[in-house]
């Protein structure tokens, strides 16, 4: 007999609702759907949501255990993998002390709610400071201005884009990877429904990218200049035209510094820098200024740039002064279902920290230090460098850059775990292969998301 279960996509923060149907007696998973029922999907989801059927039953996943023997893998009981995975452990933790194991966390870790909790619990536990996540690779750059600025790295303030006038759009591409960041499904429908209202929306991009075409007004822009544009709207904010600074004081310590640094940023200084012109940016910053109600957005596309951290901290002052955050219409700032940083403080997570690296010198952005370091902190003469490194949910010698690095230091480890659904390029070089949960097959509750929801919700699934 077949049933109908309710579910959500975990792949991207949109958390689409889907429908699947499970055979009850073999347990076979059948078609995956959108959920028409879902108040916050409305029947939406892509192919990723769809394919998670076909990956569920997928005949290349690990499904048991592994350990490498010679140049081939076999398969192991989950009894015997532990057994001698955690006394490997012992033995360098023994020797060699707490750092000698390190963590690295993939993206998919933070659409766990499990893996989120058990990855910083297994890592404090041995009381070891080696976490290192994906995230350093292209949300550093948010994540550690929202600490300092916010005093938690999960506090970033999302568009109202159901009542919002205006929205800037900027190094983002949402027809294509909905919008990162934000939890909110079907992002083309949103930005059209803006529109559609009398509202305006402008994509700063240097390409006339998927979603330039189908929505709003394409800016183009220089790449990685979006630094230059931000700083001479702020300039036309607060000194050409002026701008009562004091709620935004009342609220923010260092307004009249942040200000004052654009005070040489004139549109003329920046079009050629931008390749926008003087006369566009100052209708811009008007346009931007005057709606009731807007909000400035960036992604991927300016994180990873050169001038990702000061680009983020412009697009919070900017949507400080003008009085768009923690209003309707302007940017929300939700707190979720519960109180979610309560809780991060409870557990120590999101805020500044005195762990280094060994090598570098570097300090950790959300808990995490960034995985550029990671090959470094294994391959050097230091007592306490890495020794046993486990891998969870991620693929860092194909994602990272310069993965031969990492390559190279794996010849320098007494341990390499890796868990994950399927092979791939880092785990080739694994000890032992610990299959994992899809996301068909365990409970969840998007606890990592729950400050980021355009339309306050609280999704689950049961065990
Ligand atoms: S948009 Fe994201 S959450 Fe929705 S189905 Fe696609 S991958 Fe899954």
């Amino acid at each position: 007999m077949t049933t109908i279960k309710r579910t959500y996509c975990r792949i991207c923060e949109a958390h689409c609702g889907l429908t699947v149907e499970v055979d009850e007696k073999t347990e076979r998973v059948g078609a995956v759907r959108p959920d028409r029922d879902n108040p916050v999907s409305k029947g939406y989801c892509c192919v990723k949501g769809l394919g998670s059927g076909a990956m569920h039953d997928d005949e290349e996943r690990l499904n048991y255990p592994m350990k490498r023997v010679g140049s081939t893998y076999e398969r192991i009981t989950w009894k015997q993998a532990i057994e001698e995975i955690g006394a490997k452990v012992q033995e360098l933790r023994r020797e060699f002390g707490p750092r000698s194991v390190g963590l690295y966390t993939g993206n998919p870790t933070y659409f766990s709610f499990q893996n989120i909790l058990m990855s910083s619990g297994f890592i404090e536990a041995l009381h070891s400071p080696n976490l290192f996540a994906s995230h350093s690779v292209d949300n550093n750059n948010k994540l550690h201005v929202s600490t300092v600025m916010y005093g938690r790295s999960m506090v970033h303030p999302v568009p109202d884009l159901d009542h919002i006038k205006f929205f800037m759009c900027m190094g983002s591409n949402p027809v294509v990877s909905q919008m990162s960041i934000v939890q909110l499904p079907n992002a083309l429908q949103r930005l059209q429904s803006i529109e559609a209202r009398g509202g305006r929306v402008v994509i700063v991009d240097p390409r006339r990218t998927e979603t330039a075409q189908k929505v709003g007004e394409h800016v183009s822009i220089q790449p990685r200049t979006d630094a230059y544009l931000l700083m001479a709207m702020l300039h036309v904010i607060a000194h050409e035209d002026g701008i009562d600074l004091g709620p935004a004081k009342a609220v923010a310590h260092g307004v009249d510094e942040f200000v004052a640094m654009a005070a040489a940023w004139t549109p003329e200084r920046v079009a050629p820098v931008t390749g926008i012109d003087a006369s566009i940016i100052r209708e811009l910053a008007r346009a931007y200024r005057n709606a009731d109600g807007a909000a400035l957005y960036m992604s991927t596309g300016v994180n990873m740039g050169p001038f990702g951290s000061i680009a983020y901290w412009l697009v919070q002052g900017l949507n400080l002064i003008t009085g768009n955050i923690d209003r309707r219409g302007g940017l929300l700032v939700p707190r979720g279902p519960f109180d979610t940083l309560k809780l991060a403080g409870w557990l120590g997570l999101g805020g500044l920290n005195e762990h280094r690296t060994l090598r570098g010198d570097w300090h950790q952005v959300a808990g995490c230090f960034p995985i550029s370091a990671l090959p470094d902190e294994i391959d050097n003469d230091d007592p306490q460098r890495i020794r046993a490194l486990f891998v969870s949910a991620g693929n860092p010698v194909h994602s990272m850059p310069n993965g031969a690095a990492l390559v190279r230091a794996f010849e320098k480890l007494s341990l390499l775990v890796s868990i994950d659904i399927y092979r791939n390029e880092t785990s080739a070089y694994a000890d032992y292969l610990l299959p994992a949960t899809d996301m068909l097959e365990r409970s969840d509750y998007p606890a990592s998301h729950a400050m980021l929801q355009v339309t306050s919700h609280a999704q689950y699934t049961p065990p």
